[in-house]
C-alpha cells in the first residue's frame, strides 16, 4: 500500500477552488434565501429587521447585510433571557433539534438533527484528515457543541471518532498506543501534555505512536511550540477557527501564512467602532453569518478581531485568509485612527528586558491623540537615550502609531496594571 496523500486536494474543490466572481454570485444567493427563510420562520430576527425597516426584498446580496444590525455574540445571553430559549432565532421548531447545547453564559443553542454543515470537514481535509484514519478528539464532550460537530465531521469525512473528551493523559496514551491513532484534535497544550505523558512512560513518540495530523483550535498556537511538537511527534498541525455558534469560519491549509476563510458562510470584518467595513488588510471585528436552516445566525459579532490577506496561496484554494486572532474587540483602542491592543503594547516591551513594568497611556492634546508608554526599568542605570529610541522605533513599527517614552520611578506603576490605560475624555 503506497502512502497517502495527505497534501493535496479539497473537500468541496467547486467552492475552495471557485473563481472568486463566481464564489460572490454564490453567496450572494445564499444570503438571499437565507434572510427570507429566517424573517419568515424566526421571529427575533424579524423584529430585528423591522427595527430598521428592512424587508427580505432588501437584503438579495452579501453587500445588501450592511443594511441589518449586527447581533454581538456577548449580548446572546440578554437576548435569550429575554425570549427564553433562543431569543427568537431559531427558525424551525423542536423536531429540527438532535440536541440542546449550552455553552458559558449560559447560551443555549440548538443543534440541528441533520448536521449539515460541512465546514470543519473542509478544515480537517485541508490539514490532512483522510478517510480510514483514527482520531482522538480530546476537545470536552461535556454541555458544548464543538467536540460534538468535530465527530459529526469526521464522520462525514469517512474518519473512524475517538470520543476521548478532556482528561485522563495516561489512558489517551494508551489508546493512541493501542489504536495507532494517526489524527489528534484538540489543543496543542493538551497534545504538549500528552507527548510528556507519553516519555513519561518510556514510549518511543515516533516508533510507539503512530500519529500524522493534528487538527488544532481554541488556543493560540506559537510557531515555535507548533514546530516543536511537529518534530516531536513526527506529525503535521494546523489549526483552524471558529466558535460554537457558528462553527468553523477558517483553517489553515497545508501552506500556512493565515487561515482560509472557509466555504459556505460570509465572514465579515468590521471596524468596532464605525460599523463599516474595514479596508482591504486592515483590523476589524470578525463578524460572520451562516446558513443553517434550524439556526441561522445572521451577522454574529465574535468580539474576535483579525485582517484579511488577498495573497495567492500555493493550495489553489482561493479563499482570502484570516492573520489570526488578533485580540479582542473589549480589550482594543483606537488611537489616531488605528487599532491599538494589549497584545502589541506587550509585543514591543517583550523586546526590551531593560523595562521592568510599563503601561501604554493614551491622553488628548489640542484635539490629537497623544500616546506614552511609561515604563519602569530593571536597572536605573541603564542608557535611557538609547533605550528610548529603541522603544519609539518599536512602537511605531508594532503598533503603527507614533508614540513617546517616559522613564518612571520604580514603584509608580501599581502592581498588575492595565496595560492600555486610556484617560481620554470624551464629551
Ligand atoms: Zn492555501
Amino acid at each position: 500500500m503506497g502512502e497517502i496523500d495527505r497534501t493535496t486536494g479539497y473537500w468541496r474543490p467547486e467552492l475552495e477552488t471557485s473563481d472568486p466572481q463566481a464564489r460572490q454570485e454564490y453567496l450572494d444567493g445564499k444570503v438571499a434565501e437565507i434572510v427570507a427563510h429566517a424573517y419568515a420562520h424566526a421571529p427575533g430576527f424579524k423584529a430585528k429587521m423591522d427595527s430598521v425597516g428592512a424587508q427580505p426584498g432588501d437584503v438579495t446580496k452579501v453587500a445588501d447585510l450592511a443594511r441589518l444590525p449586527i447581533t454581538e455574540k456577548s449580548d446572546l445571553v440578554k437576548i435569550q433571557q429575554a425570549d427564553v430559549p433562543f431569543g427568537g432565532l431559531m427558525a424551525g421548531d423542536m423536531s429540527h433539534v438532535r440536541r440542546i447545547y449550552v455553552s458559558p453564559g449560559p447560551i443555549y443553542e440548538p443543534g440541528d438533527r441533520a448536521y449539515a454543515d460541512d465546514r470543519w470537514t473542509q478544515a480537517l481535509y485541508a490539514g490532512g484528515f483522510r478517510p480510514g484514519d483514527i482520531a482522538q478528539v480530546t476537545f470536552n464532550f461535556n454541555l458544548v457543541p464543538f467536540a460534538f460537530n468535530l465527530d459529526e465531521s469526521l464522520n462525514r469525512l469517512g474518519c473512524v471518532s475517538i470520543p476521548a473528551g478532556v482528561g485522563n493523559t495516561e489512558l489517551q496514551v494508551q489508546i493512541m498506543k493501542d489504536l495507532q491513532v494517526q489524527g489528534y484534535l484538540g489543543t496543542p497544550s493538551f497534545l504538549a501534555a500528552l507527548a510528556d505523558k507519553a516519555e513519561a512512560l518510556g514510549y518511543d513518540l515516533h516508533k510507539d505512536l503512530n500519529l500524522q495530523v493534528a487538527f488544532v483550535a481554541a488556543e493560540m498556537l506559537p510557531e515555535s511550540l507548533r514546530t516543536s511538537l511537529q518534530e516531536r511527534l513526527g506529525m503535521v498541525i494546523r489549526q483552524s477557527y471558529g466558535t460554537a455558534e457558528l462553527n468553523c469560519l477558517s483553517f489553515e491549509c497545508q501552506h500556512m501564512g493565515g487561515m482560509h476563510l472557509a466555504q459556505d458562510c460570509v465572514v465579515e470584518v468590521m471596524d468596532p467602532q464605525s460599523g463599516q467595513p474595514v479596508e482591504p488588510g486592515e483590523v476589524g471585528e470578525v463578524v460572520a453569518t451562516i446558513f443553517d436552516k434550524t439556526y441561522p445566525l445572521i451577522r454574529l459579532g465574535t468580539g474576535d478581531l483579525t485582517s484579511l490577506t488577498y495573497d495567492t496561496c500555493a493550495c489553489g484554494r482561493t479563499a482570502p485568509k484570516m492573520t489570526g486572532v488578533l485580540g479582542r474587540v473589549d480589550q482594543v483602542t483606537k488611537v489616531r485612527g488605528m487599532f491599538v491592543h494589549p497584545s502589541g503594547v506587550q509585543q514591543v516591551a517583550a523586546k526590551f528586558p531593560e523595562v521592568k513594568m510599563y503601561q501604554l497611556v493614551v491622553t488628548r492634546e489640542a484635539n490629537q491623540d497623544v500616546m506614552t508608554l511609561a515604563c519602569e526599568l530593571a536597572d536605573p542605570s541603564a542608557d535611557r537615550e538609547m533605550l528610548r529610541s529603541g522603544l519609539e522605533k518599536e512602537i511605531k513599527e508594532v503598533l503603527r502609531v507614533k508614540g513617546q517614552v517616559n522613564f518612571q520611578e520604580p514603584g509608580s506603576l501599581p502592581e498588575g496594571c492595565k496595560v492600555i490605560d486610556d484617560r481620554r475624555k470624551w464629551d
